[in-house]
């Protein structure tokens, strides 16, 4: 059974795609194993049409102007608001039904996640019922956002695969974790935090102090994250030029996860919180030969911080 959430969401959906408002980007998903992940990689090669976040204007003499798409946002994608955002329909979407969970007055994309963001967040992932869904923020300058407007994101997962997103492959095993206790993957290479969530904290209905009450527990385990990834690295990593952290933040149903960047891209492949999760895209049938030959994890190892740092220090 849909929510009225989703019949407005699907209908929006619907509505922007018939006016062109919505470009769904196809693509074909190849499969890679590695370290007990099935990861899936996206070929999209359309994808490297998309407009980037700085439209250059037609003549070259004019300087280049950065548009925010989020400030106005285009009507025709607008989903509905949720106290201080509004939840608007990915305009371009390699997954049905992206939302994006964006601030109503402008923040930074470099601005940690407030309670308001969080609870907006769940709130979207409650009453996405008829399949799961992840949420995630790309924060900071080599994190993989292309818009400096503060927005989080949520796809909905396709629910016909065995374990979705891939990470869930290695998830699995780590059910003998304390909700509450960070800890990380010894499967994976690079720094990263992760924690369990506490099925009782977020049990209940969605009324009034019930959201109150899980935005404070969402809030507390993020910040539990962030502190540790801030405590063991400070507030700049080592090679990172801007002085604040850049990381990737990424919340399911039953758990949440950081893991802080270095860079953005490797070679010439942007990788976003999705990578994380065990989704990569790429735009090119040589990109995707490429990511076979390095290999995945080596990839995310690049553009995160290796493990190694930590013996090192
Ligand atoms: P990120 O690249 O992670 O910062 O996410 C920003 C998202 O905004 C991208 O996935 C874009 O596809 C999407 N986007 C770009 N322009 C628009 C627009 N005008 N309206 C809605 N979404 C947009």
């Amino acid at each position: 059974m849909q929510t009225n959430f989703e019949n407005k969401v699907r209908e929006a959906y619907r509505r922007a795609l018939m006016r062109g408002e919505l470009h769904f980007i196809e693509s074909t998903v190849d499969k890679v194993t590695e370290n007990g992940i099935e990861f899936e990689i996206f070929l999209a090669p359309s994808l490297a049409k998309k407009p980037s976040a700085t439209h250059e204007q037609k003549n070259e003499s004019q300087p280049k102007l950065k548009v925010n798409p989020f400030s106005p946002y285009s009507q025709d994608l607008f989903v509905q608001e949720y106290g201080k955002h509004v939840i608007l329909l990915n305009k371009f979407c390699v997954v049905p039904n992206h939302l994006l969970v964006v601030t109503k007055e402008f923040e930074k994309q470099i601005e940690p996640l407030s309670q308001d963001d969080l609870n907006a967040l769940w709130y979207c992932m409650m009453q996405i019922k008829s399949q799961q869904s992840l949420a995630f923020y790309n924060c900071g300058d080599f994190s993989g956002a292309s818009q400096t407007h503060k927005h989080m994101q949520i796809i909905p997962l396709p629910s016909d695969i065995r374990f979705s997103p891939p990470i869930n492959g290695i998830i699995y095993t780590y059910q003998n974790k304390k909700p509450g206790e960070i800890f990380d993957f010894t499967e994976l290479p690079y720094v990263h935090y992760v924690v369990l969530l506490d099925p009782q904290k977020l049990s209940g209905h969605l009324g009034h102090s019930y959201q109150e009450e899980v935005g404070q527990y969402l809030i507390e385990t993020y910040l539990s994250l962030l502190n540790s990834m801030i405590k063991e690295f400070g507030s700049s990593p080592p090679n990172a030029s801007p002085s604040h952290l850049s990381y990737n933040f990424v919340l399911t149903h039953t758990w949440m996860m950081i893991v802080p960047r270095l860079s953005e891209k490797y070679e010439q492949i942007s990788v976003n919180s999705l990578g994380f999760t065990g989704m990569f895209l790429v735009k090119s049938e040589e990109e995707l030969e490429y990511v076979k030959k390095v290999g995945i994890l080596r990839m995310l190892e690049g553009v995160a911080i290796p493990k190694s740092v930590r013996s090192n220090n």
